[in-house]
This record gives C-alpha cells, sequence and structure tokens, in this order.
C-alpha cells in the first residue's frame, strides 16, 4: 500500500524560511494573510488530502467511473469526500469573498493544489475544473452571470468544465464546428459534439456549468472568430435569493473515456443539442478570455506535475530504506540483516536524490511563481502589477511543461527503486506513471508550452518577459560571488545562466530567418530554462540554509545540512544537463527539417 504524509516541513521551509510569504500581508486585501494563519490553513487542508482523498485514491483507480444511460457514477467514497472537502470551504479557498469564498491568495492554493495532486489527482480534476469556470465568469462575465454562478460554484454545490476540444481539433482551435445561434431573448442556441471533457458529467453536484467555445454565424474564420459561452446542465432558476438548478438544458452525455490514468476522473463526449447558453465577454473574443485564465490553469496542472513527483518520491524513499537486496559496495552496512537496504546503492540513491531536488526545486519555483501571480492581482502598484503578470507569464510555459514532465520521470524512477514490485498493481507506484502522464498532454502539450514560450513570451516587447527573470537572477549571481560559501553553488549557476543567455540570442537571430529554427529549438530551450529557474531555486535554499545554520538551527541541523547536501547534488548532477541542451540547441534545427515526410 503507497504511502502519503503531507509534506509540511518542507513546505514551510520555502514558504517561510526562503520566500517570505507572509510579506503577502503588505498586498491589499491579503492584510489578514499571516504565518499563523498560513499554517492553520496547510495544516486543515494537509488533513483531508491525509484522510479523506488519500485513501480513495487506489480503490479510485481500481472502480473507475461508470457510464450508463447517460448518467455518469463517480467511484465509491467520491461523493461523501466530495460533500465534506466542499463544506470545509476548500473549493473557494482563493475565492472571492463577495462569492462566499476564503479570499486566500494564489500561493496558498498552489499549496492545496500540491496536496491534494499527490493525495488523489483524479479527485482534484473536480474542483480543478469548476476553479477553471469560476475564474472565467469571474473575469469575463457579466454582473448578472457572476451573482447567478458564482456562489454556486464556491460553495462546490455545483461544478464547472471547460469544453475547448472537438474531435478534429485539439491543439488548434481555430477548427472547432461549434455553433452558436443567436435567439430573440439574448441567449443562444449552442449545437455541437466537444470531446475529452473533465469533469463534464458526474454525481457529485447539482448542476455542472460548461464554459464552451463556439462561433457565432457571422464568426471570421480561424481563432479570432472564436466565442465564449457559458451552457449549464440545469437552467438556474431563482428561489428566495439563490440559484438553485431548474429545467435541463439540451446538454447530454454521450460516453466517457477508458483511459490509461486518473480514472476516477470521468472524461466525456458532451453533446449541445440546441443548448441554451449566453455569451460570456465579447463575441469573437472567446481566446482572449481564455488566454487571460490560461496562467491560474495551467499553473494548476504543473501543481499536478509536482504533487505526483513528490508522493512517488515518498513512496520510494519508504522502500528503498526497507527492501533488503545485496550488500553495499563498499561492505556490509546492515550485517544483522540478510542483506543491506536498498538505499546504500548508488544507483538507488542516484534515483532518490533526483526525486528529491526535483521535487523541491520545483515546490520553490510553483511557490514563487504563485507569489508573483498574487503581486499582479494584488499589488496596489500598476507598474509592479505589469511586471508580475509578465513574469508569470514568462514562467508558466516553464513550469508546467518541466514540472509535468518530471512528475511522470519521477514516479517513473520510483517504480525502478521498487523492481518488478513497481510494475505490480498492488503497490500502488505504477498508478502514478498512469495518473501523471496526461499532465503533460492537456492544457497545451508540452510541446506547445515550448512554442509558447519561443514564439510569444521570448519575443514579447523585445525581450521585456525575460528580464523581469534574467535581472534578479543576475543580481543574485553578482552579490552571491561575493560569499566565499556560496560559490560552489552560484558558479555553476552563474556559467548555466550565461549559456541561456547565448541560447535566447542564438533562437532569437536564427528564428527571425527561419521559424523552423525557433520551433526546432524550442523544447531544449524550455527544459535549459528550467534548470537555470530551479538552479537559481536551489540557490535560494542553499542560502537560506545556511543562514539557519550560522544563527543556530534550533535542533533542526540535520534538515538544513540536507537541504544543502541537495542543492550540492542538483548542481553536481542534474544542472549539466543543461550542457547538452546548449549544444543541441546551436546545432541549429536542420537535421529535424531536411528529411521528406515520405523517407522517414
Ligand atoms: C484525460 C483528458 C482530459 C482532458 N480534459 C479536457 C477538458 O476538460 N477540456 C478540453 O477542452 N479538453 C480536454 N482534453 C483535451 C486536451 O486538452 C487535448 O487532447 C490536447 O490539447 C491536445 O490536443 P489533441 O489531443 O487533439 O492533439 P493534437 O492537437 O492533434 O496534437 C498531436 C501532437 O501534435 C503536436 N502538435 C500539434 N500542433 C503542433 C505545432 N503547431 N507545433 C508542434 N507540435 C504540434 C502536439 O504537441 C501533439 O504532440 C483532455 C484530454 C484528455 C486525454
Amino acid at each position: 500500500m503507497p504511502v502519503y504524509t503531507a509534506p509540511l516541513d518542507n513546505i514551510r521551509f520555502v514558504l517561510h524560511d526562503v520566500l517570505k510569504a507572509e510579506t503577502l500581508s503588505a498586498l491589499p486585501g491579503y492584510e489578514e494573510v499571516s504565518k499563523d494563519l498560513i499554517d492553520q490553513i496547510l495544516e486543515e487542508g494537509a488533513k483531508i488530502c491525509e484522510e479523506v482523498l488519500f485513501p480513495l485514491n487506489q480503490t479510485g483507480d481500481a472502480e473507475g467511473c461508470t457510464f450508463e444511460n447517460g448518467v455518469v457514477r463517480t467511484p465509491q467514497g467520491f461523493k461523501d469526500a466530495y460533500t465534506l472537502f466542499a463544506g470545509g470551504g476548500w473549493c473557494g479557498l482563493a475565492a472571492d469573498p463577495q462569492y462566499g469564498g476564503m479570499g486566500m491568495p494564489a500561493t496558498l492554493n498552489c499549496v492545496l493544489q500540491e496536496m491534494i495532486c499527490s493525495a488523489n489527482m483524479s479527485f482534484g480534476m473536480y474542483p480543478g475544473l469548476s476553479e477553471g469556470a469560476y475564474n472565467a465568469l469571474f473575469l469575463h462575465g457579466t454582473q448578472e452571470q457572476k451573482d447567478t454562478y458564482l456562489p454556486n460554484l464556491v460553495s462546490g454545490e455545483w461544478s464547472g468544465t471547460m469544453c475547448l476540444t472537438e474531435p478534429q481539433c485539439g491543439t488548434d482551435l481555430g477548427l472547432i464546428k461549434t455553433k452558436a445561434v443567436p435567439n430573440d431573448d439574448g441567449s443562444f442556441s449552442i449545437t455541437g459534439t466537444k470531446i475529452f471533457i473533465s469533469a463534464g458529467e458526474h454525481d457529485l453536484t447539482g448542476n455542472i456549468i460548461h464554459l464552451v467555445l463556439a462561433k457565432l454565424p457571422d464568426a471570421p474564420e480561424g481563432v479570432k472568430g472564436i466565442s465564449l459561452f457559458v451552457v449549464p446542465k440545469f437552467l438556474p432558476k431563482e428561489e428566495g435569493g439563490a440559484f438553485k438548478p431548474g429545467a435541463r438544458n439540451g446538454v447530454s452525455c454521450g460516453s466517457i473515456e477508458h483511459k490509461m490514468g486518473i480514472r476516477a476522473s470521468a472524461t466525456c463526449v458532451i453533446n449541445l443539442d440546441q443548448a441554451k447558453g449566453w455569451l460570456v465577454g465579447e463575441k469573437h473574443k472567446g481566446m482572449r478570455a481564455m488566454f487571460t485564465m490560461m496562467n491560474a490553469a495551467r499553473l494548476g496542472v504543473g501543481m499536478q506535475g509536482l504533487g505526483i513527483a513528490e508522493v512517488a518520491y515518498q513512496n520510494g524513499l519508504a522502500y528503498a530504506r526497507e527492501r533488503l537486496q545485496m550488500r553495499a559496495l563498499d561492505g556490509p552496512k546492515a550485517p544483522d540483516k540478510p542483506a543491506d537496504p536498498i538505499i546504500v546503492h548508488p544507483d538507488v540513491r542516484r534515483m532518490l536524490l533526483t526525486g528529491k531536488a526535483v521535487t523541491e526545486g520545483c515546490r520553490a519555483l510553483s511557490y514563487w511563481v504563485g507569489m508573483a501571480l498574487d503581486r499582479a492581482e494584488k499589488h496596489a502598484d500598476p507598474a509592479e502589477r505589469e511586471a508580475a503578470e509578465e513574469l508569470v507569464s514568462l514562467m508558466i510555459p516553464v513550469l508546467k511543461a518541466y514540472q509535468t514532465d518530471m512528475g511522470f520521470e519521477i514516479a517513473n524512477l520510483t517504480v525502478q527503486i521498487y523492481g518488478g514490485h513497481g510494475y505490480i498493481r498492488e503497490h500502488g507506484v505504477e498508478q502514478y506513471v498512469r495518473d501523471s502522464r496526461i499532465a503533460m498532454l492537456y492544457e497545451g502539450t508540452n510541446g506547445i508550452q515550448a512554442l509558447d514560450l519561443v514564439g510569444r513570451k521570448m519575443t514579447a516587447h523585445m525581450g521585456r518577459y525575460l528580464r523581469h527573470f534574467f535581472h534578479p537572477v543576475g543580481d543574485f549571481i553578482e552579490s552571491g560571488m561575493a560569499d566565499p560559501q556560496m560559490q560552489e553553488f552560484v558558479v555553476p549557476l552563474a556559467k548555466a545562466y550565461s549559456k541561456l543567455q547565448q541560447a535566447t540570442a542564438t533562437i532569437a537571430q536564427k528564428g527571425l530567418k527561419d521559424p523552423n529554427e525557433a520551433g526546432a529549438a524550442s523544447v531544449d530551450y524550455l527544459r535549459m530554462f528550467a534548470l537555470v529557474s530551479l538552479g537559481y531555486m536551489w540557490c535560494l535554499m542553499a542560502k537560506t540554509a545556511q543562514e539557519k545554520l550560522a544563527a543556530g538551527a534550533d535542533g533542526r541541523a540535520a534538515f538544513y545540512e540536507s537541504k544543502i547536501h541537495t542543492a550540492r547534488f542538483f548542481f553536481e548532477k542534474l544542472l549539466p544537463e543543461a550542457d547538452a541542451r546548449f549544444k543541441a540547441i546551436t546545432a541549429g534545427g536542420k537535421t529535424l527539417m531536411a528529411l521528406e515526410a515520405a523517407n522517414f
């Protein structure tokens, strides 16, 4: 049986010691966010994840969702767990108090998402999709739409979906065929088929609110002709000042998918048959509306990668401490036992330390970006808001792609640590490989994230977004060079950082002449960017740990020494990948493009 304990010690280290998350209380609206309040929320969140969601993870996977006569049922225990989760206010942790939310920072929401995804990624899909629908309506809905839907989404009584994908279009949303025809009363009749719709139909809530991309009859071709609509499963009717589910709308579930992973998350074909819907935002501007909420959604998927990496690492570690096989190369370490625990072997240690360094590095990166998201939303100074928003926009594709790649990688390493037992269902770790795989695909495949980074974010305003990252890292390197204790970390970071800048210039120059050159370099560039980002995070963590040790460590010397050691591992064993990626980038894209498709 797998295990999961929310890593509160590590979470607190990053939030309080490294990033000083309590400074969020300086932002208007977050005045109440003290260290104590953060800790209290973390502890309660950890409890529900460990005690309610985690025990349903394996059973939910084994049972999966079922579909019968248009009705979708989630696995046993999910409804009760959802009721408890929603009753605790967790659906609205970061939602506006005006609509019943707790009004907590996005940073804290990141932490909650991480713990939910470690405990039960499938379960997390339901409130996760509701949050996407909440954001779309909160940012772009009319006041009437907000009053109708938001309180019910925040309380968790209703849930939400995002209906983009159709059989002929996934990445290329310009190919959407779903039609929206205006009615006389200001509503629209929406007809079409959406596929792969997460939480499209289920038995957890009294209503499901679909956010649907469709085209009006006068729509221009391509992505410029897409509009966003809100289409409820049951039309809301007002009762005593609140909205309840009314008449059934023309939305139905045609079938559910049988999937590799996240089997307790219902992935539905949604048929819209003259369903009544209302325009959200301006007509033909649906893609713009989607883009403004994409940062939060992609950050959420990045947290899935981190969540799975964490739980997989925890299980790999527990197993490596217990499983006895062979003796250590330099002589027995547990002579009283028939063999040594496998944690003595260098290769097992390589896998475990990779899991530890990547997971802890990604945690720092996620919360760092989460705090920038909070500044982007709440800072009193518009210039600060803009700078933070640009930093978030730059980092989101890096975070989404790297963390989901690594979620899969660490899950895979855990199977390797378990040996053949990892391949056996009962142990529960092969589920992490299957569950994590989807995060590399949805919310824009990781290849598309890389294109977003080199095509949009790198080039925006003549490289202005990049400067929001390069400048603080450059400044840190400069000051860190003067600190002899930090040399072993800052010197390799400085080298990788300088190569990242060279790679940026190379791609910018070559990409101007030939866009295939930028496309060919994009995935290597994103990985290099992520490694430098993690290097920066590991420098910040190592420096904090050194300061704590110098101040006496308060009985936690082993914890801080372990941080410094893991930083050392990252710089010696993981960061060198940036050199290989740099070589691949500078080799150019000719070999990718020269072979005729027929000759592959
Ligand atoms: C379990 C699950 C849940 C999902 N949930 C939802 C949901 O809730 N709502 C929703 O709307 N959708 C959802 N999706 C759909 C998901 O977002 C899409 O599958 C995804 O965007 C990719 O689209 P596609 O599958 O059509 O692949 P395609 O777009 O056909 O892409 C195939 C391959 O080509 C590559 N590619 C395409 N274009 C380019 C390019 N220009 N340059 C380089 N490479 C390119 C892609 O990276 C990919 O590797 C879900 C899918 C699954 C499997």
